[in-house]
């Protein structure tokens, strides 16, 4: 699809041309990938995070907020359960972490996932295990990555870098963030990014630029969401205009990606769930294969709250919804992105 087409696309305010933009995607999702959804059982390991994103409700600023770190044994104890549950794959995710005690001990809980559910799998491979613990050192992706993790999401949020720079603190540096992305590449990563859609002062040129810069760090996954915003978040009270319609933004975002990058895995987002009573339905329908049912303990769950009405969907509930809309939840299965191994033969 030329950019122009792309464009006119993102432009649009033409419902029928949407339609079509979505079904054509579908039906691209269909040909490449079938109708599975694949699962990603996330436990939000901690809430503490040492960054200050201008959006974010458990941003390091926020003094109220009771901090959590789940420890060693939950976190093992509940991908055992995620596993039991059929669930091939895990995403543990935090905020960022300072810590290199705690980081250490994460490599650890890691490895012990990995040898715990290899032992209970007769083909030994045991849970997939997806991290998204924010900006570490080269030196600790590969650690992780010894350990036994073989994907990692770090979003960059906007790969513009004046966007970027009105969404982030100073010392959150844009240059940084690219850097760990080709950094988790070279080591041998499933590489995953994405962006918010219908931030203040966002338009459809950025969204252009972004489903480039997909293409030029050549990804494997993409996780892209709508921005709700966090009335505590400094974001809030933007005074810039806002262009794009977060959700259908959003939704126009999955199936242009799919149909320009069909090989990769894509997420129906917790926030596009949350923003939209059909948000699943619409998300699977633009091409999304992959969801992300939330798996962490109920007494510390509403603490992850990085925006506002943060919608929980987990377990039987979802599965139900997804079988309900014709899809097959891809259970006892990794779910890999074909795009991954194909880049693999290419290096
Ligand atoms: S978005 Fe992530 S890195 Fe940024 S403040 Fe929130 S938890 Fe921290």
């Amino acid at each position: 699809m030329h950019p122009e087409q792309i464009l006119d696309y993102l432009l649009s305010q033409d419902q029928e041309q949407m339609q079509q933009l979505i079904k054509q995607a579908g039906q691209v999702r269909d040909a490449q990938r079938g109708r599975q959804i694949y699962l990603r059982g996330l436990i939000e390991i901690s809430n503490q995070c040492s960054y200050d994103c201008l959006y974010c409700g458990i941003r390091n600023s926020h003094h109220h907020l009771t901090r959590y770190r789940l420890d060693r044994d939950t976190i093992i104890q509940l991908a055992l359960f995620i596993w039991q549950q059929g669930y091939h794959s895990i995403c543990l995710q935090s905020g960022q972490i300072d810590d290199p005690d705690w980081l250490a001990e994460l490599v650890d809980i890691v490895a012990q996932i990995k040898i715990q559910t290899r032992q209970l799998d007769p083909e030994g491979r045991g849970l997939g295990i997806t991290l998204s613990l924010g900006e570490l050192s080269p030196a600790q992706y590969q650690e992780f990555f010894d350990a036994g993790a073989h994907r990692y999401l770090l979003r960059i949020e906007s790969s513009n870098p004046d966007l970027f720079a009105s969404i982030h603190p100073p010392h959150q540096s844009y240059d940084q963030r690219i850097e760990c992305l080709y950094q988790l590449k070279s080591i041998g990563y499933q590489v995953g990014t994405g962006i918010m859609i219908g931030l203040p002062g966002q338009n459809a040129h950025h969204l252009l630029q972004d489903l480039d810069f997909f293409k030029q760090l050549d990804v494997d996954m993409l996780g892209m969401g709508p921005y709700i915003p966090h009335p505590d978040a400094p974001l809030y009270r933007s005074h810039k205009p806002v262009y794009l319609d977060p959700y259908l933004s959003t939704l126009k975002m999955l199936a242009l990606c799919r149909i320009t990058m069909p090989d990769i895995n894509m997420v129906a987002s917790t926030a596009l769930q949350s923003m939209h009573p059909q948000g699943l339905q619409r998300g699977l329908e633009a091409g999304a294969n992959v969801v992300m049912p939330v798996l962490t303990p109920d007494d510390v769950r509403e603490q992850y709250n990085l925006y506002t009405g943060k919608k929980n969907s987990s377990g039987e509930k979802l599965l139900a919804a997804i079988r309900a809309l014709g899809y097959e939840p891809g259970l006892y299965t990794w779910g890999d992105a074909p795009h991954y191994h194909k880049r693999l033969q290419h290096r």
